[in-house]
C-alpha cells in the first residue's frame, strides 16, 4: 500500500476526467463554483511542475442549456450541433479561468482512429508532449461533432483511460458525482458501502455497477470499470472520487485515500479489500 501512495504523490503526468454531472447543474448550465475550484487545482499542479491533461464532458449539456433545451435530443445531427455549440462555450470558460491563473489552455478533440492508425497515434503523442513542454494544460474531449459509431469512443471514461495510456500517465483521476465505487448503486440503495481499494476488476466488482440515469451524462460505473481495466493493464493506477469538491485532487496528491483506488497488477483474480 505504501508504495502505491508514494507513486501517486510522485506522479508526474496526471489525467483528470470530469463528468457532465460534476461541471454542470442538472439543467445543463455550468457549475462555476466547481469549475473555478477545479481550474485552481489544475493550475497548482502545473505550478508544481506536473503535466496535467483534463478530459472534460459536458459539451452537449452546455449546448442544450445555451439553446434552452431541457433534455438531450435523440437525433445525431442535433446532438452533434449542440456539441459544437457547447464545446466552444466550455473551452471559453476553461481558457478564461486558466488564463487568470497564468496557465495556457489547449484543446485536443479525438476520435478512435487516434489509437487505430499508427501515424495518427504518433502525431497525438507528439502533440501532447509538445504541449506539456510548452507548459500548457490540454483539455481533451471526443470530437463529438464528427464522430460516428465506427470511430467514436462513446464515453469519456474510456477516452480518458486511452489518453492516460497514450501519454504514459502515472495516474488517472475520474471525478464524478459520487464518492467512488459502491457495492451497489447508492442512488437507489441507502445501505450501499464504498469500496476504497480494488485490485483487479473482477466479475464481482462488475456486478456492483449499474448504469446511470442522469439526463445529460452517459456511462455510469460500467464505463468507469472499463477505464480501470485499460489503465490497470498498462500499470496505471486509477481513482474515482467526488468532483463536487475538486480539492479532493489535492488530498489524493497528498497521499490520502480518497474515493476508490484501482491498483494495477492485482492479477486476474484480484479482490476487493
Ligand atoms: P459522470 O457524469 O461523473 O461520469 P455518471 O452519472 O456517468 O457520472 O456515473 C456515476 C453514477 O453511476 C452515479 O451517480 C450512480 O448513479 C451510478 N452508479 C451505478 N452503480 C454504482 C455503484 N456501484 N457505485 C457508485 N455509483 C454507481
Amino acid at each position: 500500500m505504501g508504495d502505491i501512495v508514494g507513486e501517486i504523490k510522485d506522479a508526474k503526468t496526471i489525467v483528470i476526467k470530469v463528468g457532465t454531472s460534476t461541471i454542470t447543474h442538472n439543467n445543463g448550465t455550468i457549475n462555476f463554483y466547481v469549475v473555478e475550484k477545479l481550474v485552481r487545482v489544475l493550475s497548482d499542479l502545473r505550478n508544481e511542475d506536473k503535466n496535467v491533461a483534463m478530459v472534460t464532458s459536458g459539451a452537449i449539456g452546455v449546448g442544450c442549456s445555451r439553446m434552452g433545451l431541457h433534455k438531450k435530443p435523440d437525433s445525431l445531427p442535433e446532438k452533434q450541433a449542440l456539441a459544437a455549440i457547447g464545446q466552444v462555450n466550455l473551452m471559453h470558460i476553461y481558457s478564461k479561468l486558466l488564463n487568470e491563473y497564468g496557465q495556457i489552455a489547449s484543446q485536443i478533440l479525438l476520435t478512435k482512429d487516434v489509437i487505430e492508425d499508427e501515424q495518427r497515434k504518433l502525431n497525438a503523442i507528439n502533440t501532447f508532449s509538445t504541449l506539456f513542454r510548452y507548459g500548457s494544460i490540454p483539455i481533451v474531449n471526443e470530437n463529438d461533432t464528427v464522430a460516428t459509431e465506427e470511430i467514436e469512443f462513446g464515453d469519456n471514461d474510456t477516452l480518458s483511460a486511452v489518453v492516460a495510456v497514450l501519454i504514459k500517465a502515472d495516474l488517472l483521476i475520474l471525478l464524478s458525482d459520487i464518492d467512488g465505487l459502491y457495492d451497489k448503486n447508492p442512488k437507489h440503495h441507502s445501505d450501499a458501502r464504498l469500496i476504497p481499494i480494488v485490485r483487479g476488476v473482477t466479475r464481482q466488482i462488475e456486478e456492483y455497477s449499474q448504469n446511470t440515469d442522469n439526463s445529460f451524462g452517459t456511462g455510469g460505473m460500467i464505463t468507469k470499470l472499463a477505464a480501470a481495466r485499460i489503465c490497470n493493464s498498462h500499470g496505471i493506477p486509477m481513482i474515482i472520487a467526488n468532483g463536487d469538491d475538486p480539492y479532493n485532487i489535492c488530498r489524493i496528491m497528498a497521499g490520502e485515500l480518497v474515493g476508490t483506488l484501482f491498483i494495477p497488477n492485482g492479477g486476474k483474480n484480484g479482490e476487493e479489500e
